[in-house]
């Protein structure tokens, strides 16, 4: 089974995506823990994304998606995949479709996090003191949201009409999220 968990920044994704690979055996799919790697190991892509990653602007959809080839074409994790923070344009919704026919998959559910702006800056301040990190001041945890709302809010246009596509109220605890989303899955 392959899930995206879809939601504005500071929604609950990783933690929702965690909880499923735990549940399910399966591996979460975080590009954005993939271009943190990059920065850490100070890779040619790391010192190429440091600087719009840290201003809360994208990377470029090219090194997003070459880094997600790998994953899809990976036989151990095939339909084993939970996206979180991925597809994030259009461009990579389309990509993401043509990787997973090409290798024959499909994505089988689409949870979608909601959660007002006033919330998110809220959580997106406490995360700041638990993780550290650099993207996630005041000013950068606005621009990420205003990124979104332009830019990936369109994803969702997109994939609000598929059948598998759920929307679960993001402001409600963790564990009632969660339960919300193994009570659609039937696990
Ligand atoms: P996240 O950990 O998912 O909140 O992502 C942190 C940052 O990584 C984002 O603000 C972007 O700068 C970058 N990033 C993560 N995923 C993507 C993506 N799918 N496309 C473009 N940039 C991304």
């Amino acid at each position: 089974m392959n899930i995206i968990i879809f939601g504005p920044p500071g929604a609950g994704k990783g933690t929702q995506a965690k909880n499923l690979v735990e549940k399910l055996n399966s591996f979460q799919v975080s590009t954005g823990d993939m271009l943190r790697e990059e920065i850490k190991k100070d890779t040619e892509i790391g010192k190429k994304i440091i600087n719009s990653m840290n201003e809360g602007k994208f990377v470029e959809d090219e090194i997003v998606n070459n880094l997600l080839q790998k994953i899809i074409f990976d036989s151990n994790k095939k339909n084993k995949l939970i996206f979180d923070g991925y597809p994030r344009t259009i461009n990579q919704a389309k990509n993401l479709e043509s990787l997973l026919n090409k290798s024959n998959q499909k994505i089988d559910y689409i949870f979608f996090l909601n959660v007002n702006k006033d919330s998110i800056i809220k959580r997106i301040e406490r995360r700041k003191v638990l993780e550290k990190r650099s993207d996630d001041d005041a000013n950068t945890i606005l621009k990420r949201y205003d990124t979104y709302m332009s830019i990936t809010k369109p994803v969702l246009d997109y994939y609000s009409k598929n059948h598998n596509f759920h929307e679960i109220d993001g402001s409600m605890e963790i564990n009632d999220i969660y339960q919300k989303i193994e009570e659609i899955l039937k696990v």
